[in-house]
């Protein structure tokens, strides 16, 4: 397997003038693919498509996908700034021994979660990977290390033994185009060149294995873990971004289907018809599909954690044997969904079951028809009842794993609604009523206030909830008996503000103050999703992380800048009664939305 990050589906397959610097001649500027043995392989040996990714489009989540056919959860960064929050199952971990070779920042996620010795991991130094020397020299590096490998093998009798046996995996992560993607964008020069450099490196190492085999028992695989947008950036769904190639050839790979008239299927969104592949069938996948045909191709059991589902237009089997491992591919993911489902069950109070799934009875009676229907031959309908069966599952899954988002959700809007409403009585009190106001707690309100926590609290305790929502239930709770205690400030602020004495300035200059909290509120959370975000990524990740932790302070710096600045200017002012500082609040107004 190869993965070139960060190359987009496009750029792997449209015609460029030659990018190579060596080129300096008159055909340079003839349009030709820059890829062009992947590109062979897709018109005459294998199959092909677009494997769409989800979003996150960052390195990390991408090979998760790819290699373990999961979709990280992406909150669990925030369990810890660990390598791996929890270890998962991976296609690695199913093999006999997988050698790969590439980036430190990717490969140990996959040694670490993997039984001890099965994955061996050789990366370069992270200094390696810096921007400014010749990021193809990254990819190079992958390349002269797997011809390595095969070339101890040939003094080495006991690797070359070991490089005999059966499901064995290589994989080269090839990092030098998200680099040049970054530094130069994906149109440049650079990036395409690297384009060729990563073609030329698979068919050099396409060569070695099949001549050191040469058995024709070989499967390949080539795709990248997300795409890169005009900018030379990703992260978000931009369709830049969430599109990737896929290639596959070699062994148990079905020919490419090819259309004898008009356009193949496949190419109904037009987004491949510059490639010329138009009489090629192309066969788009969800990236965890990939792992799923990974699997398959290998030999393999399914990742356990896998909802990859199997690529079957790739899969040169006959029906029956698609038939089985469709089935496989079903169970597999039905186990997932009873795991998940007993987990919820064991915990929660009352435990309200998914709907389209009825009960194990119902599931196994389903496995038992289909079984009949290939024990009686008759494939297609059993791939199309283990294909139901899939669906089905994978909406129970996300079902659960969706189990309490509208509780969470509810006690996070109300946290927020808290806040705000906890701001705006802080405003009044200080800058209206300039501290006049008292709280004032009951007895009464007390008991009621912690009643609520205490029975969130219990509720939360007896299902084992994650200390979050314990946090997640505080905050409500908190602001809205300070906004309770402190509700003298909001009758005697409406007064003052909404009565017959209230001046323009006062009023005002009031608007401006409520409107500087929220933004630092804004701020703060929007730094928050950034820095979460960032924090799924790679090498450029890191330094991703850097600048948007800059960028946070600059903003949440200059927004409390702004509100002591205008703080200053009023105690210097005295009330706000000229002209001059009715601009500067305007003024102000700017730094806080810049
Ligand atoms: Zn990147």
């Amino acid at each position: 397997m190869s993965i070139g990050d960060g190359l987009r589906a496009d750029k792997a397959f449209q015609s460029f003038p030659d990018p190579s610097p060596s080129n300096n001649g008159s055909d340079a500027l003839t349009p030709r693919p820059l890829a062009p043995f992947l590109r062979s392989k897709v018109l005459h040996e294998g199959t092909f498509g677009v494997s769409h990714t989800r979003v996150p489009t960052e390195s990390r989540p991408g090979h998760v996908a790819l290699i373990a056919g999961l979709y990280e959860d992406v909150s669990a960064v925030t369990t810890g700034w660990k390598l791996n929050p929890v270890n998962f199952d991976s296609v690695f971990n199913r093999s006999r021994h997988t050698w790969s070779w590439g980036s430190p920042d990717i490969l140990p996620m996959f040694q670490i979660g993997a039984v001890a010795g099965r994955v061996d991991a050789s990366t370069y130094g992270a200094e390696f990977e810096d921007f400014t020397q010749d990021a193809t020299a990254l990819d190079t590096w992958v390349f002269e290390r797997v011809k390595g490998l095969f070339e101890d093998a040939k003094r080495n009798a006991t690797l070359n033994r070991q490089l005999r046996q059966d499901k064995l995996v290589f994989f080269l992560h090839l990092l030098g185009l998200d680099t040049t993607g970054h530094a130069y964008r994906p149109y440049s020069k650079e990036y395409l060149h690297n384009i060729k450099i990563v073609d030329e490196g698979v068919k050099e190492i396409t060569e070695l294995i099949d001549n050191f085999y040469a058995d024709g028992k070989t499967a390949y695989v080539f795709t990248a873990d997300h795409g890169m947008s005009d900018w030379g950036s990703h992260g978000d769904g931009h369709p830049d971004n969430t599109r990737t190639p896929l290639i596959a050839w070699g062994s148990g790979v079905a020919k490419p289907i090819i259309s004898r008239s008009g356009k193949a299927k496949g190419h109904e969104d037009g987004f491949s018809h510059d490639w010329g592949f138009d009489q090629v069938q192309r066969n788009d996948v969800a990236q965890a599909d990939v792992a799923a045909l990974m699997s398959y191709l290998a030999g393999l059991a399914y990742p356990v954690n896998s909802v990859g589902e199997l690529p079957l237009p790739y899969l040169s089997a006959p029906k029956a044997d698609q038939a089985n491992a469709m089935l496989l591919n079903a169970r597999q993911i039905l186990e997932m969904y009873r795991v998940k489902e007993e987990q919820k069950k064991a915990t929660e109070l009352r435990y309200r079951p998914f709907s389209g799934m009825g009960d194990s009875q119902a599931s196994e009676e389903r496995i038992a028809s289909i079984r009949r229907a290939i024990a009686k031959g008759n494939s297609s309908y059993a791939i199309a009842q283990s294909n139901e069966l899939i669906q089905t599952t994978l909406q129970g899954i996300r079902y659960l794993q969706t189990y309490d988002w509208l509780f969470l959700r509810a006690l996070v809007t109300i946290g927020y609604l808290g806040f705000m409403a906890f701001a705006t009585t802080t405003v009044i009190n200080l800058h209206v009523l300039h501290g006049s106001s008292q709280e004032r707690r009951t007895t009464g309100s007390t008991i009621f206030f912690s009643s609520i926590l205490v029975a969130l609290y219990s509720v939360l305790y007896i299902q084992r909830s994650s200390w979050m929502y314990f946090l997640y239930a505080l905050f409500p709770l908190f602001f809205w008996e300070e906004v309770w205690a402190r509700r003298d400030a909001l009758r005697e602020g409406k007064r003052a503000l909404f009565g017959p004495k209230a001046s323009f300035e006062e009023y005002s200059g009031f608007f401006i103050k409520v409107l500087a909290f929220l933004g630092v509120l804004e701020a703060l959370v929007g730094c928050l999703i950034l820095t979460t975000k960032a924090s799924l990524t790679t090498v450029v990740g890191t330094k991703l992380l850097r600048a948007r932790t800059v960028y946070c302070t600059v903003r949440v710096g200059s927004t409390v800048a702004g509100i002591l600045w205008y703080g200053f200017l009023e105690e210097e002012q005295g009330t706000c009664s000229d002209m001059g500082l009715l601009l500067r609040p305007h003024e102000h107004f700017h730094i806080l939305t810049g």
